[in-house]
């Protein structure tokens, strides 16, 4: 049974999905206007492994993480370099899915870009407005009327009154037009050589809130498994999805709400803000990415975590071990025998697969990654005394396939990469000329996914088809 700490009532549930065998799950995404900071990975390694987590124990997962590709910073940077807001959203989505294929984070089932949704937001403020939820000002300022929400708060555990005390700060400049201070912008006018979209209430562009509600009830329908991002998160920006999408679609928004706490440095959260962070591009050049993974899950999602030099070098160091013990079992695998199993070798199997029952207890347990990694350096361990050159064959794959698969569930690849020789690049380029000549498209198909995959693009020219790495 896997239990979540859910934001919403503040202690573990039981994790029952709305619909059996299936988890529908949104994760709010970065803002796209610069390189992501290790800060802003934290979410994304964290959920990847409870999306993987929940596909080991046999869910479909339909994954949904939006891409904020218009705000004030985009278009800030866009003004700044002379470009369009796309053109650097766009720019730095791209980047953004590199430093995700590097941690080896999983593309979402839909990443869903604001700009792309505008018909939806606009349908849902209608909605909002039709209701009695939202009104538009005389300028064309829509505002959500949070007090008629008598549920407001549920999430941050906030009530209205200690909202109050603190209106002052919620009173921005240009937004007197508010009924009540608490009220929250949907859609706001453009300014001069701003984008924006044509809407009932004038040009403009919507707030920041109503893309998650609409993606979320697009891609997943308007009750959802689980909704999560980073503790900041929690209010305003959960509070008031949970407020626009309840009022618009009458129906419980997300079961469980899920926040991962800060990844900081001295100490202090890391942000693009106060301009303490590394990018993951960084870290990149100094550490395989893979590193910076294992790093994130050595806590658990729920504790702070503070990044530093010295934790990097222990996680290297041990990311290795593991690496090292696959690639002495692949050893000992090449040279062994074939074989039934021994009556010793078979026990050993079975206590070996303790070890995946105690890291599926780990990770029932709210996801505890910690311990999960824990027990995979337990069974690390056990390899290493209880299996050696004289064993069978197939004892030695089953121990190394535990190993890897229960890697495979953090995201962590734990065989050592192969060198990619251009001989063997040029031989399966010849086999996919052949395919193709032979009119077997499939096989040349397959065959130019595996190259991909191992980070090598064709490209047909007038001479032939030439090869780079990238
Ligand atoms: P942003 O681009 O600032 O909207 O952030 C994208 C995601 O990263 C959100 O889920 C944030 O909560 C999360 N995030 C930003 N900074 C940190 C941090 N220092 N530690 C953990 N999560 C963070
Ligand atoms: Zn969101």
């Amino acid at each position: 049974m896997i239990k979540i700490y859910n934001t919403l009532s503040k202690r573990k549930e039981e994790f029952v999905p709305l619909k059996e065998g299936k988890v529908s799950m949104y994760v709010c995404g970065p803002t796209v206007y610069n390189l992501i900071h290790i800060g802003n990975a934290r979410p994304m390694i964290v959920f990847d492994t409870v999306r993987r987590y929940l596909e080991h124990k046999g869910y479909d997962v339909t994954y949904v993480s939006n891409f904020t590709d218009v705000d004030d910073k985009i278009i800030k940077k866009a003004i700044e370099e002379k470009t369009s807001a796309q053109e650097v959203s766009e720019r730095y989505i791209e980047e953004c899915k590199k430093d995700m294929a590097g941690m080896n984070v999983r593309p979402a089932t839909v990443h869903p870009r604001a700009t792309q949704e505008i018909g939806g937001m606009i349908e849902m403020i209608s909605t909002l407005i039709d209701k009695g939820y939202a009104y538009a000002a005389e300028d064309g300022t829509v505002y959500f009327r949070t007090r008629k929400d008598t549920q407001y708060g549920k999430l941050s555990h906030k009530n209205l009154d200690d909202l109050r005390s603190g209106e002052r700060s919620l009173l921005v400049s240009g937004e007197d037009q508010k009924e009540d201070p608490l009220d929250f912008v949907l859609w706001k006018p453009k300014k001069e050589g701003e984008p924006y979209w044509e809407a009932p209430w004038c040009q403009g562009r919507p707030g920041w809130h109503i893309e998650c509600s609409v993606m979320a009830k697009r891609y997943l329908g308007p009750g959802i498994d689980i909704h999560a991002g980073g503790e900041d998160l929690i209010f305003p920006h959960h509070e008031n999805e949970i407020a626009q999408s309840e009022c618009c679609n009458g129906v419980p928004f997300a079961r469980y709400w899920m926040h991962n706490a800060f990844l900081n440095i001295d100490n202090r959260k890391m942000s693009k803000s106060l301009g303490n962070f590394f990018t993951v591009r960084e870290i990149s050049e100094k550490y395989d990415l893979q590193v910076l993974r294992f790093f994130m899950l050595s806590a658990h999602y729920r504790s702070p975590l503070n990044f530093s030099a010295d934790l990097m070098e222990s996680a290297r160091a041990a990311l290795e071990r593991l690496v090292n013990a696959v690639d002495n079992l692949t050893f000992l695998e090449g040279s062994a025998q074939d074989g039934p199993l021994t009556a010793a070798e078979e026990e050993l199997l079975a206590q070996a697969a303790g070890f995946t029952e105690k890291f599926d207890e780990a990770m029932d347990d709210d996801f505890n990654t910690a311990d999960a990694q824990a027990v995979l350096f337990d069974l690390v361990r056990f390899a290493n005394t209880n299996v050696s050159g004289a064993n069978t064959r197939g004892f030695i794959r089953a121990i190394r396939e535990e190993i890897l698969s229960l890697g495979d569930i953090l995201g962590l690849i734990l065989e050592k990469k192969e060198e990619v020789l251009d001989a063997d690049i040029e031989a399966l380029i010849e086999e996919r000329q052949a395919a193709r000549k032979a009119k077997d498209f499939a096989r040349a198909d397959e065959i130019r996914d595996r190259l991909q995959e191992m980070g090598i693009q064709l490209l047909d020219t007038r001479e032939g088809v030439k090869w780079k790495r990238v």
